[in-house]
């Protein structure tokens, strides 16, 4: 498995690096500011040897021209992406080797059709998932539909419980507050939200989660749960035949939460 470490950027952003130890060689996913990056390079004493991408909004491509011309790095990302300065494109189903390890590529379209994540299976497996799962939340739907957001969230459910969970922003406290609102009977809910106080109160991230966790708490990826059904239902005034209705629903929820 890899190190890896957030940069915070912006307000809410986390620009993830990885490495390997014993190594001075990093990668990072979605650098949205360059500054930053190269600012923790330089403390750190690190190469950058890569840079991947997970879509193509500016918060998680920005940083990459400026970057690319301090460092010569790679570029991975999405090969359908609208963001230019993707020098090693990248399909559903592909394999990077990355730092000695090697890496899987899932499309996971719906905040945007670029959208893609990276796996790497081991003990503890890690994905980086960008801006399609959140803790206790998903990704807006920007360009995809909510068939296709269900789906990247139903892929999610198939990994293992165990694996960590890399998202790009900190949305925690707001997503379990409407994950509350959803599921107001669900202790692991309320004791992920005390959690997440604590660590926030510390300045720390509440970043990683696990597939395990978000399977008890995440209202997204709990559309096939009697308590989330029910309660979509009751807040649409509707019956709903099968969960990428109550996806749907939940999206539309939390659009106006
Ligand atoms: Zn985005
Ligand atoms: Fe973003």
């Amino acid at each position: 498995m890899f190190n890896i470490t957030p940069i915070p950027a912006f307000d809410d952003n986390y620009i993830w690096t990885l490495s390997t130890t014993g190594s001075l060689e990093v990668a990072v996913v979605d650098p949205g500011d360059a500054d930053v990056v190269a600012a923790y390079l330089q403390d750190h004493n690190l190469n950058l040897a890569a840079i991947l991408i997970t879509h193509h909004h500016w918060d998680h491509t920005d940083g990459v021209e400026s970057l690319v011309s301090s460092y010569d790095c790679p570029v991975y990302g999405p090969a359908d992406s609208p963001f230019k300065g993707i020098t090693r494109p990248l399909e559903d189903g592909d394999t990077l080797s990355l730092l000695g390890h090697n890496i899987r590529v899932y499309a996971v379209p719906g905040h945007t059709l670029d959208h893609i994540s990276y796996y790497l299976a081991s003990d503890t497996p890690q994905l980086l998932c960008g801006d399609t799962l959140f803790l206790a939340g998903c990704g807006r739907l920007f360009e995809g539909t909510p068939e296709q957001m269900h789906q990247a969230m139903s892929f999610f459910s198939t990994l293992p419980d165990n694996t960590e969970v890399y998202c790009t922003h900190e949305y925690s406290l707001a997503n379990l507050a409407f994950a509350a609102a959803v599921e107001p009977g669900n202790s692991a809910i309320t004791d992920t939200i005390q959690r997440c106080k604590d660590l926030r109160a510390d300045n720390l991230p509440t970043v990683p989660t696990s597939i395990g966790t978000e399977k008890q708490i995440n209202p997204f990826m709990r559309s096939t749960e009697a308590s989330v059904r029910d309660a979509a239902e009751q807040h649409c005034g509707v019956v709903m035949n099968n969960a990428t209705e109550v996806f749907a629903a939940i999206r539309e929820w939390k659009n106006n939460f």
